[in-house]
């Protein structure tokens, strides 16, 4: 899958939509209603001219590298999974990275829309992707089911299966293309198959807490979190909080350019990534590599 639809259609002419018909669009693919109470998503930044969205920048985090690659491509819009305004803001200076970022977005006419907790629950979200490492959408159930929606939306997955943990850890590592720690159940010597696993993108911990399942994968947990876990006859597989997420926007990305009908170029950002890194014991000098 091509990380840039508009790579493909270079002498394409993209005539770009108004921005109150993207937000239609993303609306009605994850509506804003079915994110957390205490979340903050929807379109967070409108910049105050009309001009046509032609260019949008999908990425996880809208860091400041991610910031300067959206100016540098000229896009009209970001669309972060992440929300980068989540407190509210009571100044805007150069003081603060995040007051920064959205000082450029505004200046450089850049509009802001966040899914985040709408895409974890909705059907064909990063929940699902995530699962879908270890099975078809077929055999993926929510955690907890979202009253009075589409069957299938909800937050946190649970599947069903019957993988060694040695396999199940290699499709995770294949899915998510990036490396995974492992925590074992203190009794996992007694189990050599994995059969029911419990899933949640991002910091999982609260919410896949007291769960009867052999393992859980998430992006991250603290320390007694985990002991927790282990003790509760659960191995625990941890991504690292965004690599557990980031790879959805591969699955996005031609699902929008769908609703969009091809009017706008879409990019998945090429600095976005994960602020941690793993570096094995006796290999320090790649650290260098890394920083690249
Ligand atoms: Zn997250």
């Amino acid at each position: 899958m091509s990380r840039c639809v508009g790579s493909l259609r270079k002498m394409a002419n993209f005539s770009g939509v108004k921005l109150d018909q993207v937000v239609k669009q993303l609306e009605s693919f994850a509506p804003t209603s079915l994110a957390e109470k205490w979340d903050n998503v929807g379109l967070l930044i409108e910049p105050p001219n009309d001009k046509l969205v032609e260019r949008i920048l999908l990425t996880n985090d809208l860091t400041e590298p991610v910031m300067g690659e959206a100016i540098e491509k000229k896009v009209d819009m970001i669309i972060s999974y992440h929300p980068p305004i989540f407190k509210p803001l009571t100044r805007i200076t150069k003081a603060n990275w995040k007051e920064r970022v959205v000082a450029a977005c505004l200046s450089n006419s850049i509009a802001l829309y966040s899914p985040h907790t709408a895409w974890d629950k909705v059907l064909g979200g990063v929940n699902d992707w995530l699962a879908k490492a270890i099975v078809d959408i077929q055999g993926i159930k929510p955690l907890v089911p979202e009253p009075d929606a589409v069957p299938g939306t909800g937050s946190g997955r649970l599947v069903e299966t019957n993988m060694p943990i040695s396999q199940l850890v290699q499709a995770l590592q294949e899915h998510i293309e990036n490396s995974v720690h492992v925590a074992f159940a203190v009794d996992h010597q007694a189990k050599t198959f994995v059969n029911t696993v419990g899933i949640c993108g991002g910091s999982g911990g609260s919410l896949l807490r007291g769960l009867q399942v052999d393992l859980v994968i998430t992006g991250e947990m603290s320390h007694h979190e985990l002991l927790d876990f282990n003790h509760n006859g659960t191995t625990v597989l941890l991504c690292n909080h965004s690599n557990s997420e980031r790879g959805y926007l591969r699955e996005f990305l031609p699902m929008l350019d769908d609703r969009l009908q091809g009017a706008c170029e879409l990019f998945i950002s090429e600095k976005d990534k994960d602020p941690l890194h793993t570096v094995m014991r006796g290999n320090a000098q790649a650290t260098q590599k890394v920083q690249q």
